[in-house]
C-alpha cells in the first residue's frame, strides 16, 4: 500500500541524524522520543539526500543537482514547459522532529509515483524539488537555495558562506557529492507546491486535516542593547540608578499590549515575542548595567507589521529619557515582507480537496518557508497537515498518519489537476 511504502520511508528518513539522548515519550512507532539534528552539509544531511536520490531514481525520475545542492527529480511530460515543482527540505534545525521539511519532499515524491502508477499522462513536466538548507542552522542564510533561486541571492555569496566550522557551502557540498554544474533557471516552470506540517496548533485543535495556506507572515526582528550602570546593589540609592533591567523590561508587556491589541482591532495573525532576554552581569546584588532584547513580530498585513515595529523602536527609544539608559537596535535581515500564495493555486487545491472529499481550511502560515520565496516569481501553493498540540522544531514534532495520507492525497489530486492544465 502506498501510505505503508510512505511510512516506511518517513522512519528510514528519521535515521538520519538520530540524535542519541532520549527525550519525553510521546507516540509509539517512530521513536519520537528523540529528535533529528541534520544541518545542510553534516554527513546524516549527505545521507538524507542519497536516500531520497534513490528513490527517485528507483521510481524512475531523473535526477539533477544544481551549483547549490537544490536536487530535482523530473517526470518528463508531453510539453517540455510549464513544469510544476512539489517538495521542500530535508535539512532540520538543531535536534528538531522528523516531519518538518522532510514530509513535503517524501510526499512530493509518492504523489508523482502513485499518479505514475495510476497511468496518469502528465501534460506538464512534473519535479520533485529538494531545497538546500532551508533551516539556517548551518549556514547564517535561512532559505539559502530558494534564495539563490530567485536571485535574491547570488551563486557566489551563497557558495561562499560559512558555517560555524569556517567550511564555505561550497566545501560541504563537494564533500557530500551535492555541488552541480548547472545554475536552475525559473523560466520554464509555472507553479510550485510544499506540503509541510503546520508548526502551529489550529488544524489539530479543530480538528482538520488539511490547510490551505493563502498567506505567507512577514517577519522582522528587533535585536536591542540596552545599556544602563552596573553598580552595587546595597549602596547605589534607588533614585540614582540607572537600571537597565528595569527599563528593559517595559518591553515585553509593550510588544505583548500591541499584537494583542491590533487581535482586537482586526482579528489577523498578529504575534509579537521577546523571546530574548539577557541581563548583565547577572548577579542578584548588583543593579543589572547592560540587557539584550530580541524581539519577533509577526503579521501578514504588511501595515500591521509595520506598525509592530515602529511602535517596538518607539517603545525602546523611549526608554533612554525615562530610565537614563542608552539604546542601540539593529534588524539583523530587515523585513521579510509577507507572502500571498497564488489564488488559482489556492483554489485549484480546495477543488483537489473537494474532489476526493478531505474537509480542508484556508488559513495563513505563521513560520517562514522556501515557498515564500518562490512565490515572488512562481504561482505558488502550500498545503499543511496538523502539528499534533502545535509543536514543531522539537523531538516531539508529531502527525498522524491518517492527516498524512490525506494531505498525500490532496497533493496527488492537486498535482494531478495542475499537471493537466493546458
Ligand atoms: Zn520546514
Amino acid at each position: 500500500m502506498s501510505l505503508e511504502r510512505l511510512k516506511k520511508e518517513m522512519v528510514d528518513m528519521g535515521e538520519f541524524g538520530r540524535d542519541p539522548q532520549r527525550r519525553v515519550k510521546c507516540h509509539a512507532d517512530l521513536d519520537p522520543e528523540k529528535g533529528v539534528t541534520r544541518p545542510c552539509g553534516t554527513d546524516a544531511n549527505k545521507k538524507a539526500r542519497d536516500y531520497v536520490v534513490a528513490r527517485m531514481e528507483e521510481a524512475g525520475l531523473k535526477v539533477n543537482v544544481d551549483k547549490v545542492g537544490n536536487i530535482y527529480g523530473r517526470l518528463d511530460g508531453k510539453k517540455d514547459k510549464g513544469v510544476i515543482w512539489a517538495g521542500s527540505h530535508v535539512d532540520s534545525v538543531l535536534n528538531g522532529g522528523q516531519f518538518d521539511g522532510t514530509l513535503g519532499v517524501m510526499t512530493a515524491l509518492e504523489a508523482t509515483r502513485r499518479l505514475m502508477e495510476e497511468g496518469h499522462e502528465n501534460y506538464r513536466p512534473i519535479e520533485v524539488v529538494v531545497y538546500t538548507g532551508e533551516e539556517g542552522s548551518a549556514f547564517p542564510m535561512a532559505l539559502l537555495g530558494s534564495s539563490i533561486l530567485i536571485g535574491k541571492v547570488t551563486y557566489e555569496q551563497a557558495l561562499a558562506a560559512k558555517n560555524r566550522n569556517g567550511e564555505t557551502l561550497e566545501d560541504v557540498l563537494d564533500r557530500m557529492g551535492y555541488k552541480g554544474n548547472f545554475e536552475r533557471k525559473l523560466d520554464d516552470v509555472e507553479y510550485s507546491l510544499e506540503l509541510h506540517v503546520e508548526q502551529g496548533p489550529v488544524l489539530d485543535a479543530e480538528g482538520i486535516p488539511v490547510g490551505i495556506v493563502e498567506n505567507i507572515t512577514g517577519l522582522a526582528w528587533i535585536l536591542a542593547t540596552i545599556e544602563g550602570e552596573e553598580n552595587h546593589a546595597g549602596t547605589t540609592p534607588m533614585k540614582m540608578r540607572k537600571d537597565a533591567l528595569l527599563a528593559a523590561s517595559e518591553i515585553i508587556s509593550i510588544v505583548n499590549k500591541n499584537a494583542l491589541d491590533l487581535l482586537n482591532k482586526y482579528g489577523g495573525s498578529t504575534v509579537g515575542t521577546v523571546g530574548r532576554f539577557n541581563a548583565f552581569p547577572g548577579a542578584p546584588n548588583i543593579v543589572p548595567g547592560r540587557v539584550e532584547v530580541g524581539i519577533d513580530v509577526r503579521d501578514v498585513v504588511e501595515k500591521n507589521l509595520n506598525f509592530m515595529i515602529d511602535e517596538a523602536k518607539k517603545a525602546l527609544k523611549n526608554l533612554e529619557k525615562k530610565y537614563g539608559v542608552s539604546v542601540s537596535m539593529e534588524m539583523p535581515f530587515g523585513v521579510h515582507k509577507a507572502a500571498p500564495l497564488s489564488p488559482e493555486v489556492v483554489d485549484t487545491i480546495e477543488k483537489s480537496a473537494q474532489e476526493i472529499k478531505v474537509t480542508a481550511k484556508r488559513m495563513n502560515s505563521g513560520a517562514g518557508h522556501d515557498s515564500q520565496n518562490i512565490a515572488e516569481k512562481i504561482k505558488t501553493g502550500m498545503i499543511f497537515v496538523p502539528s499534533a498540540k502545535g509543536i514543531s522544531h522539537a523531538p516531539m514534532e508529531w502527525t498522524e498518519w491518517e492527516d498524512i495520507e490525506k494531505g498525500t492525497k490532496v497533493l496527488t489530486q492537486t498535482l494531478k489537476n495542475l499537471s493537466m492544465k493546458k
